[in-house]
């Protein structure tokens, strides 16, 4: 008989250690808690600059990112790479120079347009950031790829995966293939319930499938939560396979959507953080079920996000 324990091997951790926290090979990630909005950061150094990989949501959360990389580098941050265009990964961008190229996926760019910065919404789901969330102007990428992208920090490769529709229009995930290192912004949540309102679910689940059969993977910096390996990711597709096959049958059934995401048994994901995420998935799953996956859902109705 299948073992349905098989892929229940990670004991579940609701703390972990935050800061800038060295991964080897001159890379970095700058963990944070993981609540709503508190989202996690990059930094690769090269021999002469550095780059930057996501820039935080609020001010203090950035310029405290800010004084971690100058604990560890006197080089010249050379470019910013934004994973997706939500606001706690991107409103950063305020706090770093404009000089400095910010590169993102051309559909990233287009979605951040599209998406409107509501900071009144903020400070309503965020009150403990509110007097930050007043007058922050909001920056845009710089440059935009299409299909993938290589840079070069000295020899060192660093590549631009697009994800296509997956945690949002225009995902990137920044790897490493010699370093076998994999900054997967938001299309890794670990110990973290993933937000899906602007997500494909099918899509990702199949295309986190596919990374985890094609990329070489030792470590993975996640959009929210502590860094891991790739059990990371075989987890993401653990529990968004396990909304979908349960949304599936109760759309089926003929339940409504809020019939049916009160009806998902979590089993062990019931433990990660923001657990009441399941509701914005399976309305999200219904849109695609629907054949409307490319309908997102509010951030109203996704409780903030
Ligand atoms: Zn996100």
């Amino acid at each position: 008989m299948a073992n349905a324990e098989v892929n229940m091997k990670r004991k579940i951790e609701k703390k972990w250690k935050t800061g800038l926290i060295d991964i080897g090979n001159d890379c970095y990630a700058y963990i944070q808690t993981g609540g709503l909005n508190v989202s996690n950061a990059g930094l690769i150094i090269g021999p002469d600059s550095y780059l930057v990989i996501d820039t935080l949501f609020v001010k203090p959360m950035t310029e405290a990112f800010k004084c971690s990389i100058l604990e560890v580098t006197d080089k010249p941050l050379n470019s910013i790479i934004c994973t997706h265009h939500h606001a706690d990964h991107t409103l950063g961008l305020a706090w770093f120079p404009r000089d400095i190229p910010v590169i993102a996926h051309e559909h990233m760019r287009e979605r951040m347009i599209e998406s409107e910065l509501d900071l009144a919404h903020f400070r309503e789901v965020n009150p403990e950031y509110a007097e930050h969330l007043i007058e922050v102007t909001q920056f845009f990428p710089t440059h935009t790829y299409k299909g993938s992208m290589t840079l070069y920090l000295g020899n060192r490769r660093v590549e631009l995966h697009n994800m296509g529709h997956t945690h949002s229009k225009g995902d990137t995930m920044v790897y490493l293939p010699e370093e076998k290192i994999l900054f997967s912004g938001d299309f890794c949540f670990n110990f973290v319930t993933p937000a899906t309102f602007d997500a494909h679910i099918g899509n990702w689940i199949n295309k986190a499938k596919k990374i985890l059969k094609t990329f070489q993977i030792d470590i993975i910096v996640p959009g929210h939560g502590p860094v891991g390996d790739r059990a990371i990711l075989e987890d993401m597709v653990d529990y968004l396979s396990l909304v979908k096959r349960q949304s599936r049958k109760m759309y089926k059934d003929g339940l409504t959507a809020q019939e049916a995401a009160k009806g998902i048994r979590l089993g062990i994901y019931r433990d990660w953080i923001k657990p009441d995420r399941v509701e914005q998935a399976v309305m999200k799953l219904y849109n695609e079920f629907q054949g409307k996956g490319d309908q997102g859902i509010s951030l109203e109705l996704a409780k903030g996000g």
